[in-house]
């Protein structure tokens, strides 16, 4: 991977205008005139939290969005590289903005520009290429490009630097309107895990976490915004605090946000590995009305020997207790998986295995993927690939199981009044995630009690 920058120092926000940095300037609200920019989000929770920061400092600058990408002046496409068809629906992108639209400019960045920034900075339209090493410094370069006398270069600068030199986590900035309904607060980035199949480690570096007083100062901020739902995440969440100086841990966390931040109408826990979702938080969740009934817990395969192989720490039987316990608890709990199919070397009967957990667990949903080699992982080298439409009918008839699974999990709701959040669109969702579809016309971001009448659609109808 061609390194060409060195990582920003400790005040990330400050750049050093010494050798080997392009000059970026700041305070360009006179400068901009009537540009207007996109951000393109790609990717997990995280991704999109930092794509929400980035919007919020070119908002805080006086930029406005543009309602596409084809009208935008720039488009910063925050993008994914966790599968092939990650890379490919980024490539596709730039590739559609340049042809529709010649003279919007590109700024990409996220986990596909750490990966491979020379790769992007080869396609058309594209200014910058910022790795995650220097994601904090988008906003800023984003306006660099806005400005009324920006004069391409004709060729892409690339931000990128070694990942792993990246030792503490900074926190966003934030603004943007009142009345917004739900904010993603990544508290925690990189994973030290070291799954055989994920290329997550190399473009995301080690296990940081933001501190306790960076979470509760952010999240405080944003209740007083307006946002009722906040969904905390990160790359390797049930790893929260473990690397702090003052060690820590998710639970902990939780309960000082519920404790000291009465206003704080509902958290959301983003996916937690298996091991990692304790007895204690189940227990929290199930006593605490404001966390959400809502548990993502990644399977990835019901295979013992392909989990070995894929080097997760866990049993298939372990997670189908969880999955139970869970159950038992919280009977009106959203469970949902990650699971991949078509790992290098997985039998027909290591699927079956896969298969009747699912269908023996009291899962809900599930985000089926079939496996794609990533270069540099273990699994790339690994023999016996399993044929690309072997991995599409296996997900298939996942997919087609858990549909009817979560339609009946919704069909038991029906009767019921559930605590719904109406979201800016009308719709609202529900503490176990499921999309709520209110009779009437009800007034965006607030919490209503509903009677679900019927399935309808994803979800349920109400009144
Ligand atoms: S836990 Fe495994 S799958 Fe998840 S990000 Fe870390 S290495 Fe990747």
């Amino acid at each position: 991977m061609p390194f060409l920058y060195p990582a920003p120092d400790a005040s990330r926000h400050i750049l050093p205008s010494g050798e080997g940095y392009l000059s970026v300037r700041i305070g360009f609200e006179n400068n901009m005139l009537d540009k207007t920019f996109h951000i393109a989000n790609f990717g997990c929770r995280a991704s999109q939290s930092e794509g929400a920061a980035i919007q919020d400092e070119l908002l805080d600058a006086g930029a406005s969005v543009a309602t596409t990408p084809y009208d935008a002046s720039v488009v910063v496409v925050n993008s994914c590289t966790v599968t092939e068809e990650a890379d490919r629906d980024v490539r596709l992108m730039i590739r559609r903005i340049a042809t529709r639209s010649p003279e919007t400019r590109i700024v990409v960045t996220g986990c596909y520009a750490q990966r491979a920034p020379e790769e992007l900075a080869a396609m058309p339209g594209v200014e910058y290429v910022v790795g995650n090493s220097h994601k904090p410094m988008v906003g800023r370069l984003t306006m660099n490009v806005l400005a009324e006398d920006f004069i391409s270069p004709g060729r892409a600068e690339v931000f990128c630097s070694d990942i792993f030199l990246e030792q503490e986590l900074s926190p966003r900035t934030h603004s943007g309107s009142a009345g917004r309904t739900r904010a993603i607060v990544k508290v925690q980035d990189g994973c030290n895990a070291n799954c055989s199949f994920c290329i997550i480690p190399s473009v995301r570096g080690r296990s940081r976490s933001m501190t306790p007083d960076m979470v509760l100062a952010e999240v405080r901020s944003l209740v007083e915004r307006g946002y009722k739902e906040i969904i905390v995440s990160g790359i390797h969440l049930g790893t929260y605090g473990r690397d702090l100086d003052s060690p820590t841990s998710l639970l902990a966390l939780i309960r000082r946000m519920l404790d000291e931040i009465s206003e704080l109408a509902r958290i959301r826990l983003s996916s937690i590995e298996p091991l990692e979702v304790t007895p204690a938080i189940i227990s929290l969740v199930a006593e605490e009305p404001r966390l959400a009934h809502h548990f993502h817990i990644p399977l990835q395969s019901g295979s013992r020997r392909i989990l070995r192989e894929m080097r997760r720490p866990y049993t298939p039987s372990h997670y189908a207790e969880l999955a139970q316990t869970i159950r038992a608890r919280i009977e009106d709990a959203a469970i949902g998986a990650d699971v991949m199919v078509g790992f290098p070397g997985e039998s027909d009967e290591e699927f079956a295995e896969t298969f009747r957990l699912i269908d023996a667990s009291p899962l809900t949903y599930l985000h089926v993927f079939p496996y794609s080699s990533r270069p540099g992982t273990p699994a790339a080298d690994m023999p016996a690939p399993v044929p690309s439409h072997v991995s599409q009918f296996r997900a298939k008839a996942l997919r087609k199981l858990i549909a009817s699974r979560n339609e009946a999990f919704r069909a038991r709701m029906i009767g019921r009044d559930l605590e719904v959040l109406v979201l800016n669109s009308g719709d609202a969702i529900s503490s176990n995630f499921i999309r709520v579809y209110p009779e009437a016309d009800l007034p965006r971001n607030t919490w209503v009690s509903l009677c679900a009448t019927a399935l309808q659609q994803d979800g349920l109808a109400a009144r």
